[in-house]
């Protein structure tokens, strides 16, 4: 089936999952409604556990999340009962349903096929909603965590508007509060960070280019938004600031650090205004780098200072505290930019640069969590159980096995 047909169109976001739980048929989509209308919705259902690339495109098969090789351990004998764990074992070898999904990027396109001889799912849709929530209804928990509700408070809501507004009851119906929690958790948690500062002598005009750098889940900076202003006022600043937000209508900072100009202080609150909007409150934070030049010049005592770098660290809790990454990446793009350049073409250094960066940082996640390692002489069973690790885990873990198997 193709997207462009108009009953494709029309499909229901219930309908839409059945399409991708047993699929059937091969489906193509185009790539931007795969990624941001169809795949959230069954984000749940599959695992992704092979990856491959051919010229420039990429496969992926993917398995049920219920899929399990292992035996789960069994009981010990001579356990007292009121001392045994209530858990529930769950049968290995559950489900065995596989997906492939071709990503071709050219064509802007994605084919959804069943991998060769899968088997249907061994269950139910609402057996994979109840171990966890699809992407979509994730997604409706953080927009609400982020307002630091209570998690029953956000269960509610998130109820209510999935099965009243988006065809999605069903699904809902088996989202738990231990779910919100953990999500509510992930969101306020992990605080993100924003970085902004600017550098000049890009282009001929001498117009100040500004980036805003965030650092993402892997702790790893990735580039967020450039701009060039002719005018270095708050008020332009605060402007560029509103267009860049109006692109990502949910970019809600918790933290902006950002060197000591008071006029991007000021832009940054102009642009976000925070709790009088009924948003978020968004901080400045100064780079502590930056202010201590500054305390160097105006304070002397060593214990002031101290006090200072701690009362940040304690503030931010995310343990950035200086705009060097940013800066550094600033004068790496001074190698290749010039003040000879136009904009377009200072604009082009930019996203050349970018794009490295970006690569950098989807190479870092993917290390993270998709990377299996293969090793010599370890017993393929074991292997199987390091890969559900992150990778810098695994390759702890497979040093490990190595020794005992020796
Ligand atoms: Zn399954």
């Amino acid at each position: 089936m193709n997207i462009d047909s108009p009953e494709a169109e029309e499909l229901t976001s219930n309908q839409k999952r059945d399409l991708l739980f047993n699929v059937n048929q091969s489906l193509e989509l185009s790539l931007q409604k795969f990624d941001n209308e169809w795949w959230p919705l069954v984000s749940n259902i599959w695992m992704g556990f092979n990856f491959k690339k051919k010229n420039g495109d990429t496969t992926t098969t993917y398995t049920c999340h219920l899929t399990k090789c292992k035996q789960s351990s069994e009981r010990k004998e001579g356990v007292p009962s009121n001392k045994r764990r209530k858990t529930k074992i769950r049968p290995p070898n559950l489900c065995f349903a596989k997906i492939k999904v071709t990503r071709f990027f050219q064509e802007g396109k994605v084919k959804i096929e069943r991998f060769p001889d899968s088997p249907n799912h061994m269950h139910s849709l609402e057996e994979s909603d109840k171990v966890k929530q699809p992407q979509i209804i994730r997604n409706l928990v953080v927009q609400e965590a982020i307002k630091n509700y209570r998690p029953p408070a956000i269960l509610n809501a998130v109820k209510e508007y999935a099965s009243e507004k988006m065809d999605l009851g069903t699904s809902v119906k088996e989202l738990r509060l231990k779910e919100v929690t953990n999500i509510k958790y992930k969101v306020c948690g992990a605080l993100d960070a924003h970085l902004i500062d600017s550098t000049h002598k890009t282009n001929r005009y001498d117009y100040r280019l500004f980036t805003l750098y965030i650092r993402n889940g892997y702790g790893c900076w990735d580039v967020g938004a450039h701009f060039f202003v002719s005018n270095e006022d708050s008020d332009t600043i605060s402007e560029a600031l509103k267009i860049v937000r109006r692109f990502v209508r949910n970019w809600k900072p918790r933290y902006f650090l950002q060197d000591q100009s008071n006029i991007e202080e000021k832009s940054i609150k102009l642009a976000f205004p925070g709790l009088i909007n009924g948003e978020q409150e968004c901080e400045v934070i100064f780079c502590t780098v930056h202010l201590q030049r500054t305390w160097m010049h105006k304070i002397y005592e060593v214990d002031t200072r101290k006090k200072m770098t701690q009362a940040m660290y304690k503030w931010t809790r995310i343990g950035v505290t200086s705009t060097n990454a940013l800066e550094s990446f600033h004068s790496e793009l001074k190698r290749t930019t010039s003040p000879q350049h136009g904009i377009i073409g200072a604009c082009h250094k930019i996203t050349t640069l970018d794009q490295k960066k970006r690569e950098d940082s989807d190479f870092v996640s993917f290390e993270f969590r998709i990377k299996k390692i293969s090793v010599m002489g370890v017993d393929e069973e074991i292997l199987q159980e390091i890969h559900k690790f992150p990778f810098p885990v695994q390759k702890m873990l497979t040093e490990e096995a190595c020794a005992v198997e020796k």
